[in-house]
């Protein structure tokens, strides 16, 4: 028998700020609520991402979400690790494109980091932790991972944040170039949500 706890219906919150996101995650649990919600319409606030892993983040923002509207809450934290740099940006992803949330100055400070190591790729992989916090503070978590190395000059317009450099084990194109459909069922989000769905909310 499953030990996991299972979604017990009602309102869903998606601790999110990120209108992509909210978006992407309606469509994924439409059919297990008709009432999501997001953190940000409900005006509750975002907390710092204070963790120093990405489980640690997802757990604090769904868990702050959930404590605060007494509601079943969603998060998730993703993020590029390249192995050569010790795992860098890691949960630090995001804030390597700075204020303005530019990935080309992102990606570019990966090639010069590998290039001071006398390097011009290395594995790398992306990671999703997803959470699902419920009222009383406990955490049903999920990591997916996505393999693959780091490439140099960025390739393709088609993805989003380090996609250009993100060439999958096996493949020839990067993240940026291939149909982003396909992307959207193999990435590390897809695993994460598929372990989800299986243990909480499925059957
Ligand atoms: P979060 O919104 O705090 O989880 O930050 C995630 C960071 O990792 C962002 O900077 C994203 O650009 C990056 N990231 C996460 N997943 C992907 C992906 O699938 N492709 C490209 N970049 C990603």
């Amino acid at each position: 028998m499953s030990q996991h706890r299972r979604f017990p219906g009602g309102r869903l919150i998606v601790a999110t700020h990120n209108p992509g996101k909210l978006g992407e995650l309606r469509t994924l649990f439409r059919p297990y609520t008709d009432d999501l919600v997001s953190a940000g319409e409900l005006g509750l606030p975002e907390p710092d991402e204070t963790e120093t892993t990405f489980i640690g983040n997802a757990e604090l923002k769904a868990r702050a979400a959930a404590l605060a509207a007494g509601s079943c809450a969603l998060a998730d934290d993703s993020g590029l690790c390249v192995e050569a740099l010790g795992g860098d940006p890691g949960i630090y992803s995001a804030r390597w494109a700075g204020e303005t949330k530019d990935f080309s100055i992102a990606m570019e400070r990966i090639r010069r980091e590998l290039a001071a190591k006398g390097l011009e790729t290395s594995p790398a992989y992306f990671v999703c932790a997803l959470s699902l916090a419920f009222p009383d503070g406990h955490c049903e978590t999920f990591e997916g991972r996505f393999d693959g190395s780091v490439v140099f000059p960025p390739r393709g317009t088609r993805g989003f944040g380090y996609d250009p450099i993100l060439l999958p084990v096996g493949a020839t194109e990067t993240l940026g170039e291939i149909d982003p459909e396909v992307k959207a069922r193999i990435s590390h989000r897809a695993k994460a949500f598929a372990q989800l769905i299986a243990a909480c909310f499925d059957g």
